[in-house]
């Protein structure tokens, strides 16, 4: 079956490390037609704005898309394309899974945990502006409605229940922000009887920062509001081995658009030297997302193999505390075509080759659907 994908290289390295994942992709066997569109810096050059609305309809006509990391100026300039693309296509679910993805390059090897986060409002709803003329003084304010808390958590359950995970750890900040945090504390207990089969339970944001470096391995599915989950998953992600190896999804009710954790690293744009295997780990929950298990699986296995392997890692695995031993870092290009030489091989029966990998295998355990 021919698939229509959006493809959305985005900034820095995107261009480079979207490359490397349509490569890996054409390793499954899976025939998939790339409709490319440009969000973020180059479409401000070409276009005048940094998303058309051509990204828009072609994703809304695709429902399903690729997309790279986009850079947002800090502190002013244009409004972030992320946010924005998240809030016009009502991408309410940004699921990031933090999967340990070799021994060494964490302390927690059984880290498998999955971040939900509620991805439309609450302090990145753009609700903010000065309060006097002399710029002294600025207000953010954080939106929490019923409705999206509902839904982010309703799909937070679900996920547990689909992926046979035990537990659903809601985040807050209830104690401070008595109505904004208080309302997806609410909704978090009333959601949390609808699932008797599954253990609920609920930390305040700090602790749960606290808890995570001390004992990752405890926590199953975290579903917060957006704020903490933006620093949650970067948390977990650096437990699970780094930005390089961190995928994230982001489902609406009828589209799903796969980006990963890591931002647009613009000090190593064109330098063929950026981690691909986050880029390439978003290709098999858009595949696993299309019911293409098989494809999804070999893509998963190749990973684990090369970066277990340490013959063709990028810099960032083939620094010390990542090997015992520094290997001679890769490209990410090669990187990717040694994934993708892996991908038709891959012996799907094997274990992972990783000692103290996380006990559930892909196969056991399906990501996404
Ligand atoms: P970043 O994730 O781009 O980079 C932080 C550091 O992590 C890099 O300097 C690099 O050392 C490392 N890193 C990140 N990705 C890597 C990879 N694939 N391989 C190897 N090392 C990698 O974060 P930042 O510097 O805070 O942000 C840069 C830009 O990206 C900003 O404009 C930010 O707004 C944007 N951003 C975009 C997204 C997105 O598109 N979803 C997410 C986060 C940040």
């Amino acid at each position: 079956m021919d698939y229509r994908v959006t493809l959305i290289p985005g900034d820095g390295i995107g261009p480079e490390v979207t490359n490397a994942a349509k490569v890996v992709a054409a390793a499954t066997g899976v025939s998939i037609d790339w409709e490319v569109v440009e969000a973020g810096e180059k479409a401000i050059r070409a276009r005048g704005t940094p998303l058309p609305d051509e990204v828009l309809a072609s994703v809304r006509k695709n429902r399903v898309a690729l997309k790279g990391p986009i850079t947002t100026p800090i502190g002013s300039g244009f409004r972030s394309v992320n946010v924005a693309l998240r809030q016009e296509l009502d991408l309410f679910a940004s699921v990031r899974p933090a999967r340990a993805i070799a021994g060494e390059g964490t302390r927690f090897p059984e880290t498998d945990l999955v971040v939900v986060r509620e991805a439309t409002e609450g302090l990145y709803s753009g609700v903010e502006h000065w309060v006097d003329r002399d710029h002294s003084a600025a207000e953010t304010i954080a939106v929490i409605t019923r409705r999206a808390s509902d839904r982010v958590l309703r799909f937070a359950f679900e996920l547990a229940r689909r992926e046979h995970r035990r537990r659903v750890t809601g985040v807050h900040k209830a104690n401070i922000m008595k109505t904004t945090g208080g309302l997806f504390q609410t909704a978090f207990r009333e959601m949390a009887v609808k699932y008797p089969d599954l253990d609920a339970d609920e930390r305040l944001i700090d602790n749960m920062c606290m808890q995570l470096v001390k004992r990752p391995t405890e926590y199953d599915v975290i579903v917060t509001t957006n704020l903490f989950g933006d620093i949650l998953s970067d948390l977990c992600a650096g437990l699970a081995g780094g930005l390089g190896v961190a995928p994230g999804a982001l489902y609406g009710d009828d589209l799903a658009v796969f980006e990963p954790v890591h931002g647009s690293a613009p000090k190593y744009a064109g330098q063929d030297k950026a981690n691909p295997v986050a880029e390439i780990l978003c290709v098999e929950l858009l595949l696993r997302h299309l019911g293409e298990k098989d494809a999804a699986d070999r893509i998963y296995h190749a990973v684990w193999e090369t970066i277990a392997e340490k013959k063709v890692v990028t810099y960032d695995l083939a620094l010390p505390g990542y090997t015992q031993r520094p290997v001679p870092p890769s490209s990410c290009s090669a990187m990717a075509r040694e994934i993708a030489r892996k991908v038709p091989i891959v012996d799907l029966s094997k274990p992972l080759l990783v000692p103290g990998a996380a006990a559930a295998s892909a196969e056991d355990r399906p990501l996404e659907g």
